[in-house]
């Protein structure tokens, strides 16, 4: 690459907010094949909202609130950070668990009051052994509609759902078709449930879900994805993501997301704005033409 072409692909990324960290971004933009988007912080706002409490017969919905909350309290997911709000705001004074246990990828575990509660995913409830029973219809229902559905047991039996629903940012389906207009192919990558995941990426365009993904795996999905010599960038903003940024041909950081993923990510988009992926992707391309 001519240091010229460089300089000026570089200054027409960072009028837009676009920061590419060395010549080699540059040049690896242009050759992306495939966008892997992590789903929440990154095709989603991050600002997870508690929107349905639904419990089985036995408990009331503010009990079922006050002790998944005192576990939650503990705990640094934003995910739990959405419940703890919710109980705030609903004035529920919550004790605090002891025994707190977090289980990375799944949920959380802790004691209130002399009662065990667990929460998290499905999977979760799976490993301690515990049957949703009759809760598994609305933990489905609340899936299948995009939310992210938060499953409580108490003493071993499962007592709740909590529906979660993080909105799409206004400009991921605009991003992800502007992506198909550059013949990339769009990938969605999170630690989410299947259904969940499915619903927002078919309201998004996206062309593959990989779901369910365990804070450790993400990076293997992203060499998987690179197996046929394909050029892969991954889009993240999370502690998470930052393996997968590192394995990707090209590591894209969302601004507003955390240290570890600004730092090891080759481009920062510094509005936060999923479209500026395709716009990284145009600048690189239009960078090697005038190379040749
Ligand atoms: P992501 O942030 O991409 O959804 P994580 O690996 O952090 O991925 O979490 C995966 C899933 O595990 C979440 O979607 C949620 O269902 C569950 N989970 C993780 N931590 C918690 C928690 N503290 N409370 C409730 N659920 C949790
Ligand atoms: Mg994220």
């Amino acid at each position: 690459a001519t240091p010229t072409a460089i300089m000026v692909g570089t200054g027409l990324g960072a009028k837009r907010g676009v920061l590419f960290k060395n010549a080699m971004a540059l040049e690896t933009s242009a050759r992306i094949q495939v966008v892997v988007m992590d789903k929440t912080g990154t095709l989603t706002k991050g600002e997870p909202e508690v929107t349905d409490v639904i419990t089985d017969s036995g408990i009331s919905e503010p009990e079922l609130l006050r002790l998944v909350a005192a576990v939650e309290r503990e705990s640094e997911h934003p995910l739990a950070a959405a419940i703890v709000r919710h109980a705030d705001g609903q004035g529920l004074d919550t004790v605090r668990a002891q025994r707190f246990e977090n289980v990375p990828g799944h949920g959380a575990i802790g004691h209130v009051d002399g009662h065990q509660v667990v929460v998290g995913n499905r999977r979760l409830l799976e490993r301690e052994g515990i049957d949703l029973g009759a809760l598994a219809a609305q933990r489905d229902q609340l899936a299948g509609s995009g939310h992210t559905a938060i499953v409580a047991a108490v003493d071993g039996v499962a007592a709740g759902v909590i529906g979660i629903a993080d909105a799409a940012r206004e400009s991921s389906a605009a991003a992800v078709a502007a992506l198909h207009d550059l013949g990339v192919e769009v990938v969605m990558l999170t630690g989410d449930n299947q259904a969940t995941a499915e619903r927002i990426a078919g309201q998004l365009g996206i062309d593959t879900v990989i779901a369910e993904v365990l804070p450790g795996d993400k990076a293997a999905k992203v060499a998987e994805l690179q197996r046929d010599g394909r050029k892969v960038a991954m889009v993240g903003d999370g502690v998470n993501d930052a393996p997968a940024l590192a394995q990707a041909d090209l590591g894209i950081a969302i601004g507003a997301g955390t240290d570890v993923a600004i730092e090891t990510a080759d481009v920062v988009l510094m509005r936060s704005d999923p479209l500026d992926v395709p716009t990284a992707l145009r600048i690189g391309r239009g960078t090697l033409r005038k190379m040749r």
